[in-house]
């Protein structure tokens, strides 16, 4: 059995209701309750033409998958969900982000966890901050309620949607 911390993101349509279908495909998975950040708000960054902003929630997860296949699994919900771009920053219904899974180190052409944004989105270290989990820091062994956000990431701009 392990842990994973997974990031929820949409930038189209009914943005709340993308990101309950998200945690319903996912609580069918886990075998604990979901524990979930709030949502949060922030614009659209790296990309090309202006977008709407994204709504982000980060959830906790007990599953008995590898990460391969639970990587697997968030596709074929982002598919399920309607996502049809892949592998680059237009719009997107559905885009499930594996940002811890246990306290693995994994770099390979599919798969890295630590997710590599993880550290540099506001959105996404205040989520995980929230969960409040026992899940440590896999680069440092420190507990994330502990983890100091640089004075750079707290000045993205984020709001909280419920
Ligand atoms: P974004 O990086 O903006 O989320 P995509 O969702 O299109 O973009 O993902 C691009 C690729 O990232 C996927 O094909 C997947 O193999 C790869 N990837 C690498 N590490 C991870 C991870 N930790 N979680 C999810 N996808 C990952
Ligand atoms: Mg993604």
């Amino acid at each position: 059995m392990s842990f994973a911390v997974l990031c929820l993101g949409t930038n189209v349509g009914d943005k709340l209701a993308n990101i309950k279908a998200m945690r319903d495909e996912l609580q069918k998975i886990s075998k604990i309750p979901l524990i979930c950040s709030p949502v949060y708000e922030s614009a659209a960054v790296d990309v090309k033409i202006a977008q709407e902003n994204y709504f982000n929630q980060t959830i906790l997860i007990e599953t008995d998958e590898t990460p391969e296949e639970l990587l697997k699994i968030t596709q074929n919900i982002e598919k399920k969900l309607g996502r049809k771009s892949k592998n680059d920053k237009s719009p997107r219904t559905a885009d499930i982000d594996i940002l811890l899974f246990d306290e693995i180190i994994k770099k390979t052409p599919a798969l890295t966890i630590p997710h590599p944004r993880l550290f540099f989105r506001k959105f996404a270290i205040e989520g995980v901050k929230s969960l409040n989990t026992n899940l440590l820091n896999p680069f440092t062994g420190e507990k994330f309620a502990n983890y100091r956000v640089s004075k750079e990431i707290l000045r993205q701009k984020i709001k909280i949607i419920e």
